[in-house]
């Protein structure tokens, strides 16, 4: 089969050049065909993707969330779509952990050259695809805020400073749904959407069972409780994100919703849009390698 490695040199905290010379002697020790494609500046790997989606059998991405993002968006404007490879490599790597593939290339290229790969979902936001998570509110702006010195020198603790800094903050915000042909109003302190239960290099046990195939979003409206809302908050996101009386949660493969202007949207870790958003799910778009505790679990 024909890959081409794709991969972005700024993203995560370690070079990936090291990783490259590996990657190489395993494909001449291989009977497949290995091209590589260095990201020269952002929205470049979006470009390409698209480019080159009918001339590989394989994209094989390294990188984190953001890197993989932008791949899959190149392909979902292709007719014609390769297979999705992907190699953990940025400062957030749920997609990777969502997919079962971990550090170990030489565990992953197992997968990629033995395994049949899977249909998958792909979801929409506005006018840009997403794998895996889309939110609003409190803790959402964390992904994309922090810089990107601070992640070079303090790791996953800078999120953690962050996000202690963000849960100080004051957050209510007006919302109205529309999904599955009813229309529903609330207060919110965070909107949180996922295709699975992983967020943040978390597991959110409670959050739903939602599977990677099933052609559904899942999307919880956290609201503003009249008093400790944010003791409430918290407790439901250590309790794996369990769901709080009040708490609106609604599963669909299509929803309208209608907020103020100032409200952030994050997908896949990264800032999409402002305002309102409409969020489709595409059942079964694309084709990627995933383990078989993957298979197992979210399939
Ligand atoms: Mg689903």
């Amino acid at each position: 089969m024909k890959f081409l490695l794709l991969y972005n040199p700024v993203s995560g905290r370690s070079s990936f050049k090291g990783n490259l010379e590996k990657i190489r002697k395993i494909f001449e020790n291989s009977n497949h065909e290995l091209t590589v494609y260095e990201s020269k500046a952002p929205k470049d790997l979006e470009k390409i993707s698209f480019d080159k989606s009918s001339a590989y059998d394989v994209f094989l991405v390294a990188g984190g969330d953001g890197t993989i993002n932008e791949v899959v968006n190149g392909m979902m404007e292709s007719e014609i779509k390769p297979i999705l490879g992907v190699l953990p490599g940025g400062t957030a790597n749920d997609i990777a952990a969502i997919l079962g593939i971990n550090r170990s290339i030489k565990r992953s290229f197992d997968i990629f050259f033995n395994d049949q790969p899977v249909l998958i979902d792909v979801n929409q936001i506005n006018d840009q695809y997403f794998v895996y998570t889309a939110s609003s509110g409190i803790l959402s702006r964390v992904s994309y805020d922090v810089s990107r010195r601070h992640i070079k020198k303090y790791g996953y603790l800078a999120y953690v400073i962050a996000a202690m800094k963000d849960l100080a903050l004051d957050y209510r915000y007006p919302i109205k749904i529309k999904a599955n042909g009813a229309t529903h109003e609330c207060e919110c302190v965070m909107v949180l959407g996922l295709s699975t239960n992983r967020v943040g290099g978390v597991r959110l046990i409670n959050f739903s069972s939602s599977k990677l195939n099933d052609g559904l979003f899942e999307l919880r409206f956290f609201k503003r409780a009249k008093t400790m809302w944010k003791l409430r908050f918290l407790s439901s996101l250590i309790r794996g994100g369990k769901r709080l009386g009040e708490d609106l949660h609604l599963v669909s493969n299509h929803f309208v919703i209608e907020t103020s202007d100032e409200v952030n949207w994050n997908t896949d870790g990264e800032f999409s849009y402002k305002g309102n958003v409409e969020i489709k799910t595409y059942k079964e778009a694309i084709r990627v390698f995933a383990s078989e505790k993957t298979i197992k679990k979210y399939l």
